[in-house]
């Protein structure tokens, strides 16, 4: 295998203090989790604690002002590991790094140290009942009236949404004017007119606490308004690389998992007197997953490098997300095929692995959309 050349001793070190609190605090009740639906707060309060939140948050907000690979570390080990209900990602890869950069003093310094201790939980809003990969046809709006904005609509698929304290919501300022009348509004647990659907049924990642959020004639203070008035897409855009970077990043950590795991289980399992291992079908499978993950990982390291200099273009990291995701079905279906009636059972961590792997494929832009994201990029016209 590649040796991996992004990492220092002290991001190693870092992995085993991820890992540590990963077997500590979150292996154990995952299963319980995902029995309920959603993930204990007492979790965030003890990552918040052990500086496993908003890494590289700067240490005035309350973060541990590290670099990015140590978040690289982090999302590797929770995909690793399974833990699919944990949305520290987000909250501390997505939600926070737009406070900090389109926030106001006054904002971060009320927001920032409270989601990097874990207070508070932190979600985005985009995706609508009727606008998904579409987000220009939302139909929020958030009104602007003498002291605040008057905000009506909802929003549906919101990853940690039920447990959220502070969601970022996109609506349009200016309706008529399309996506230039866009703004990203902060808001907050408790504000009236604010509710929380039941947490939505899903296929896998079911110890996560996605919801439906509904807004009636919510009056956001106009201090909550994020960045200016009306350049809500325009901040959007500017984060997609590292958002969808960090869905490659997880989709080859969690495709490697699957054929480690496999392999230790072809090796014990027997059929026709021999170990599954030992089928030519067996060793060409897994020898292709293998070679395909591990050239995965070189074009992701490579991302993750060019990332770290400001250098990742939207396209190359869409072209990361839509061929790691993809990859990461594949190989991950391969590989239960390989368990057997044993891969369908729940308990097996393949199964789980299959269940939650499939979203990938949809969320953070749809891989269709990636690919009209590269098409455009290659100059090719639409329609
Ligand atoms: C578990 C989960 C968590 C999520 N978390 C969040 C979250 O935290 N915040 C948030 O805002 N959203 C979240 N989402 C929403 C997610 O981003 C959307 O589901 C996704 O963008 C697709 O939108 P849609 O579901 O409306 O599908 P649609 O846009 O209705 O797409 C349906 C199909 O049409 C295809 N399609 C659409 N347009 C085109 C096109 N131009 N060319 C070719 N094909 C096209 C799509 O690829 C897809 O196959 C989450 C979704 C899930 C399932």
């Amino acid at each position: 295998m590649i040796e991996r050349t992004l990492f220092s001793a002290d991001h190693e070190a870092f992995r085993d203090t991820v890992r540590r609190f990963i077997e500590r605090e979150i292996t154990p009740r995952h299963a319980a989790w995902e029995d309920q639906g959603f993930v204990d707060r007492d979790v965030w309060r003890k990552a918040g604690d052990n500086g496993l939140l908003c890494l590289t948050m700067p240490e005035e907000y309350g973060g541990a002002g590290a670099d990015k690979l140590f978040s690289v570390v982090q999302l590797e080990e929770l995909a690793a590991a399974g833990c699919s209900g944990i949305g520290f990602g987000l909250h501390s890869e997505i939600v926070a790094p737009y406070l900090l950069r389109y926030g106001s003093e006054a904002q971060k310094q009320r927001w920032l140290p409270r989601l990097a201790s874990g207070e508070l939980i932190g979600a985005i809003a985009m995706t609508e009942p009727a606008a998904g990969s579409d987000l220009q046809a939302i139909q929020a709006t958030a009104i602007r009236r003498d002291d605040h904005y008057l905000l009506n609509g909802s929003k549906t698929f919101i990853t940690n949404g039920w447990n959220a304290d502070l969601v970022i919501v996109v609506a349009k300022t200016d309706p008529k004017a399309g996506a230039k009348g866009t703004s990203l509004l902060v808001v907050e647990r408790g504000m009236r007119g604010f509710e929380k659907g039941p947490r939505l049924k899903k296929l896998g990642l079911k110890a996560q606490d996605t919801s439906e959020l509904f807004f009636d004639k919510v009056e956001v203070p106009l201090a909550n308004l994020l960045g200016a008035e009306n350049s809500g897409f325009v901040s959007l855009m500017q984060e997609l690389p590292w958002e969808r970077l960090q869905i490659a990043i997880g989709a080859v950590a969690s495709a490697q998992v699957a054929i480690t795991r496999t392999v230790e289980y072809v090796k014990e399992r027997k059929a026709f007197g021999q170990p599954v291992a030992a089928f030519q079908n067996t060793r060409f499978t897994l020898a292709e997953a293998q070679t395909q993950v591990q050239v995965a990982r070189v074009f992701v390291d490579r991302c993750i490098e060019l990332l770290t200099r400001g250098e990742l273009d939207t396209a190359t990291a869409s072209m990361a997300k839509y061929w790691t995701t993809d990859l990461q079905c594949k190989v991950i279906d391969e590989c239960l095929q390989l368990h057997g009636g044993y891969g369908f059972m729940w308990d097996f961590p393949i199964a789980r692995q299959f269940a939650d792997s499939r979203v990938q494929r949809i969320y953070g832009g749809t891989n269709e959309i990636m690919k009209e994201v590269i098409a455009r990029a290659m100059g090719l016209p639409a329609r």
